[in-house]
């Protein structure tokens, strides 16, 4: 017997040919689509201006089980909320809803754990459990709009709050490692007869795998694009990023400098500030003469870095910036008209940074007798 497909991961135009293929007419997939991606119906019980015979059809013919929830955390007097989901397999996901004054941010996962194995990361050390789908991906999205919307109705404290401008594809995974799921799930949610989330909303962070960097480059959606570049040498970037060896610096680069010539998008370099490892004045120095070196001074718009102060990871030999050495590289990269800014933290007692709520859910199983 054929598998029933999932409803999160049909195209609009897939959904209109299975319902061709019951004999209902072309409006009815518009009609499921807007309820799906617009209301934000979970059930075909809800969706009462369809017949009840096609409803019970829905129910019966087609997959409506979900991402399972299985906790979530919040702080920032619940601004920050992060959630710990888990697929079939039982595989964890996670994603991270950051809610501030003008914007509301969802970080989402592309994978259940990931293959890149950079060291200072907690889903490199699970490991790659398994790809999510399109419509596990755009499940994560649609929970965060969920849940914007539930606070804006429980009026005073949250009703000013926005619902989602933006999506940040930063949770666990390496999204070009999972590139057509992925690239669907971009294309579904920027839908306009659907979730309609413009595509200059959409920011793609790479661990650095140049291929995918070249098939973005080509891509008809203008999102942005992040790359987690970490360190300024390739012994340095090795030692943190085993990815490195297979795409050194040079190859990267190279394939930013061509990305960026041919969309004329800006490019961030993420770069994660960890304690003697790579945040000394020496390692900016080298940081701003690299990137300084990619780019004539007339294109100092094109790119831009990302400090990031490090979310410790239990168990990881490393240690968090101090405050002083974060502010000191921010300095020496402006004097040498490196555009950058130190990204506002969030959710940092709540395990915020990707992979480690799914690492302390595995630990407690590991540690919780068998009853
Ligand atoms: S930082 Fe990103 S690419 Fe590296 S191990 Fe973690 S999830 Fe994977």
């Amino acid at each position: 017997m054929e598998p029933k497909p999932h409803m999160l991961n049909l195209s609009q135009a897939d959904l209109q040919a299975l319902l061709q293929e019951w004999g209902e007419p072309a409006y009815r997939a518009r009609q499921i689509y807007r309820h799906l991606y617009v209301n934000l119906a979970t059930d075909p019980a809800a969706m009462t201006d369809l017949p009840k015979a096609l409803r019970e059809r829905l129910t019966t013919d087609v997959d409506w089980a979900g991402l399972r929830l299985q906790r979530t955390l919040s702080c920032d007097d619940g601004l920050t909320r992060k959630a710990l989901f888990s697929v079939s397999t039982g595989a964890p996901a996670e994603s991270v809803l950051m809610v501030y004054p003008d914007r509301a941010t969802v970080c989402v996962s592309s994978q259940s754990g990931c293959l890149m194995r950079c060291t200072f990361c907690a889903t490199g050390r699970l490991g790659l459990l398994g790809q999510l789908t399109t419509g596990q991906i755009v499940e994560q999205v649609l929970w965060a709009e969920r849940e914007l919307r539930s606070m804006r109705e429980r009026p005073p404290s949250h009703d000013q709050v926005h619902l989602l401008t933006n999506v940040v594809f930063m949770g666990m995974g390496e999204p070009f490692n999972n590139y057509d799921a992925w690239w669907a799930a971009v294309e579904r949610l920027h839908d306009p007869q659907g979730f309609n989330m413009g595509a200059r909303n959409f920011t793609v962070s790479t661990v650095g795998l140049v291929p995918g960097i070249r098939r973005l480059a080509a891509a008809t959606l203008p999102v942005n694009l992040a790359i987690s570049l970490h360190a300024p040498n390739d012994a340095l970037r090795s030692s943190l990023m085993p990815v490195n060896k297979a795409f050194p610096i040079a190859d990267l680069l190279a394939a930013t400098r061509d990305y960026i010539a041919k969309t004329r998008r800006r490019v961030s370099f993420e770069y994660v500030l960890l304690e003697g490892k790579n945040d000394l004045p020496a390692h900016a120095e080298e940081l701003a003469t690299l990137l300084r070196s990619q780019y004539p001074p007339d294109q100092t718009m094109l790119f831009h870095v990302n400090l990031i102060p490090w979310n410790p990871v239990p168990g990881a030999p490393l240690e968090r910036s101090h405050r002083a050495r974060v502010l000191a590289f921010q300095d020496i990269l402006e004097a040498r008209r490196v555009p950058c800014t130190v990204r506002v933290e969030r959710g940092s007692e709540i395990a915020a940074a990707c992979g480690q709520l799914a690492g302390m859910a595995q630990d407690e199983a590991a540690t919780t007798p068998a009853e």
